[in-house]
């Protein structure tokens, strides 16, 4: 009797949590992101005081207005698009909304989990 039965061989890929490594990489990416979008809304007014300074054109200072705008709706869709490490959905997406808070909103991960793990209170790393 010749047994052929071969167990197939699976590959679980999915299901396996990802390492503190990976968390604090894919975290560390939408801060980042994070921070080039606040940096774009704070040149707001300077930008526009700025350019009503030096043009001294509300025309001029209105195309400076749009390139802002641009710049400013690149980021948020940069922002938006960043993909949460841990549960691999969109961070601040829930459906077509984005919601700017600083956890995921499909699993719950905080945005700076792996700076509350990493130090302790008051800790410095030496070594
Ligand atoms: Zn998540």
């Amino acid at each position: 009797m010749g047994s052929g039965v071969d167990g197939p061989t699976r590959g679980d890929a999915e299901g396996t949590a990802p390492s503190e490594a990976e968390l604090s990489a894919g975290l560390s990416v939408i801060r980042r992101r994070r921070w080039y979008l606040w940096a774009v809304l704070l040149t707001y007014l300077p930008a526009i005081w700025l350019s009503l300074e030096i043009t001294e054109s509300d025309r001029k200072t209105a195309v400076v207005f749009g390139v802002w705008v641009a710049m400013a709706a690149v980021a948020g869709a940069v922002v938006a698009a960043a993909r949460c490490p841990r549960c691999g959905n969109y961070f601040h997406l829930m459906g077509l909304m984005p919601v700017w808070v600083r956890k995921c909103l499909h699993c719950g991960l905080g945005l700076t989990v792996d700076k509350r793990a990493k130090g302790g209170p008051a800790g410095k790393l030496g070594g």
